[in-house]
């Protein structure tokens, strides 16, 4: 018998950084399930166009915001037919606002989605990576959830949070040969930094060493390096992929 080519679950793995990484770890030899929300026929073409180039995709639909919508994903998709390697906790969202104007529902919202639903896909790996001996748990961070930014203290407390989460999961896990790492990348060009008005890009760039917005392909080298084999020995650490501008 044969044996199954290991998978790489990628949640919104639609467009960005999530589409950046799970092409490149189609490309480093990964079957990846990448998953979407609100576009289909984004997530459907990234899979297509990894099979086109050879590897092998699938998109599906879940909403990291329901956690019963995840544990059903992980029993009807992963469990019993995939042999699960790689996590990526990607998917994330938005909604700034000042503090003493934020409504509760921005802020259980953004945590929800970039806090709880990582937590959630975590636990159902590490159950299934636990069995197998072997696993690479990588959350998708932000230099925001590092050095906090005005108008972001849902975002910052998802993203700071995600760090703690980090840490202790990768000790609990350690034992079981998986290892659980951060990607936190500064400002990156994406749909969710396209509405920046022109002059708050500008002194971004001006406050980033590397006078430059990072491309997702900056961000997705860093998640394929801790997926492989020569990060092996790295465990609960933060890789900062900023530009140099917070260190
Ligand atoms: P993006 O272009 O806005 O894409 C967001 C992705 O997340 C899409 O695939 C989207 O799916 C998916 N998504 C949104 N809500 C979801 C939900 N409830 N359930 C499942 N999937 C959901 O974002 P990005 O800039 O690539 O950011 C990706 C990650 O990097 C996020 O965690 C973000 O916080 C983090 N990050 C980004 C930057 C930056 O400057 N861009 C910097 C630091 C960290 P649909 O396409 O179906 O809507």
């Amino acid at each position: 018998m044969s044996t199954p080519t290991p998978t790489a679950l990628v949640t919104g793995g639609s467009r960005g950084i999530g589409r950046a990484v799970a092409e490149t770890l189609a490309r480093d030899g990964f079957q990846v399930f990448l998953t979407y929300v609100s576009k289909p026929e984004e997530a459907e073409a990234v899979a297509a166009g990894i099979r086109e180039r050879g590897g092998s995709a699938r998109a599906f639909a879940l909403n990291v915001g329901d956690a019963e919508a995840i544990t059903t994903f992980f029993a009807s998709e992963i469990k019993d037919k995939t042999d699960l390697a790689v996590l990526v906790n990607n998917a994330g969202i938005t909604k700034d606002g000042f503090l003493i104007r934020m409504k509760d529902e921005d802020f259980d919202r953004v945590l929800d989605v970039n806090l709880r639903g990582a937590f959630v896909c975590m636990r159902e790996a590490a159950k299934i990576m636990s069995r197998r001996r072997h696993g690479r748990i990588i959350n998708i961070s932000s230099v925001v959830g590092q050095m906090g930014n005005a108008g972001q203290v849902n975002y910052a407390a998802a993203k700071a949070g995600l760090l703690g989460m980090t840490k202790s999961a990768a000790r609990e896990l350690a034992g079981r040969n998986i290892t659980v790492n951060a990607v936190a990348p500064g400002f990156i060009e994406t749909d969710m930094t396209a509405s920046l008005p022109a002059e708050v890009r500008a002194d971004y760039e001006a406050a980033i060493p590397l006078k430059r917005l990072g491309t997702p392909q900056d961000v997705a080298e860093a998640v394929a390096f801790l997926a492989s084999d020569k990060a092996a020995y790295m465990t609960g650490q933060i890789l900062a992929v900023n530009g140099g501008m917070y260190c």
